[in-house]
């Protein structure tokens, strides 16, 4: 069975009909509207753009925020006009057909779950690192979404006390440590201090501020500088799942999101930080820390499988 999986991000919304082993059989994509309405109609017009005349079984909607427990009600979206919306209500009405709403960190994470990085595992925890850092966890085989649905929120699992503020309004969330965003502001600190920050400085110097662009640059090139940015960011995402394994038990962690391409150099420090912050090291059996697979496709794979799941599951 087919389904549609629907991934609406803050500057553009991305579909697909994808089959039962996670391929794409096609795909459209169109920018953000930013009028909720016309976002409406877009996701309506791209659902039955994709369907054409074949059979689909589910319509899987992702969309960053925090959604029910019952997949139907977007109560809150950050970079959206919509609260306590009910999406799949107005979807199911104007398309047809079971449509199911997830957030899109859990899509994505689920979608690795399922067909990539994390398919030989129950027991999963998935960080991506973007602008900020989004969250999924797999426990036995499903996706946990907690009580009310807004679980999984791992940008804002706190690791330094009465640290950095976060935009959630608490301080010291993971999402200030070991996010894209503080990336680059650990790069402008390293900048400032000169030594090994001598061609980020230069860097910034020409360029006006510094970028995921150019920041990524050097660290491929083997900067001391950048490099060493990169390792603080990963010390704090090693230490973030040390604590996450005290509570979850994941076999495997799964880094996604632009920073997770620089492999490696991101992951040894993390597992560095993480056996440094383990509780009971040394009594704990140690997960594996790899990067993402499916990169710009987990979030309509995984919305349309998660689809899929939900049917199986009521038929
Ligand atoms: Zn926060």
């Amino acid at each position: 069975m087919h389904a549609i999986g629907i991934d609406i991000g803050g500057t553009k919304i991305a579909g697909a009909v994808v089959d039962e082993l996670g391929g794409i059989v096609r795909s459209d994509r169109v920018p953000t509207p930013a009028d909720p309405r016309l976002l409406e109609d877009a996701v309506v017009a791209m659902i039955e753009g994709l369907r054409g005349g074949d059979e689909i079984g589910a319509v899987g909607v992702a969309a960053a925020g925090f959604v029910d427990a019952a997949q139907s009600t977007l109560y809150y979206a950050p970079n959206i006009d919509w609260r306590n919306e009910p999406l799949r209500a107005k979807l199911e009405a104007r398309v047809g057909g079971t449509v199911v709403v997830d957030n899109d960190a859990n899509a994505a994470g689920w979608a690795e779950f399922r067909f990539g990085a994390g398919r030989l595992v129950s027991d999963m925890v998935m960080l991506t690192i973007g602008t900020g850092v989004g969250g999924a966890i797999v426990a036995g085989d499903r996706l946990f979404r907690g009580g009310f649905g807004a679980g999984a929120e791992l940008g804002h699992l706190r690791v330094v006390p009465d640290g950095l503020a976060c935009g959630c309004g608490q301080r010291g969330c993971i999402e200030q440590y070991g996010s894209g965003r503080a990336l680059l502001r650990m790069a402008g600190e390293i900048a400032d201090a000169g030594g090994i920050g001598q061609a980020l400085a230069r860097a910034r110097a020409e360029r006006g501020e510094l970028d995921g662009a150019i920041v990524g640059g050097l660290i491929e090139a083997g900067d001391p500088g950048a490099v060493a940015a990169l390792r603080q960011l990963g010390h704090w995402l090693g230490a973030a799942a040390a604590s996450l394994s005290a509570v979850l038990d994941p076999q495997r962690f799964v880094f996604g999101g632009g920073v997770a391409i620089a492999g490696e150099l991101l992951l040894e420090p993390i597992r560095e930080a993480y056996l440094e912050h383990l509780p009971a090291r040394g009594y704990h059996p140690e997960p594996d820390f790899v990067v993402a697979e499916l990169q710009n496709d987990a979030g309509v794979v995984g919305a349309a499988d998660l689809a899929r799941v939900w049917v199986a599951e009521h038929a």
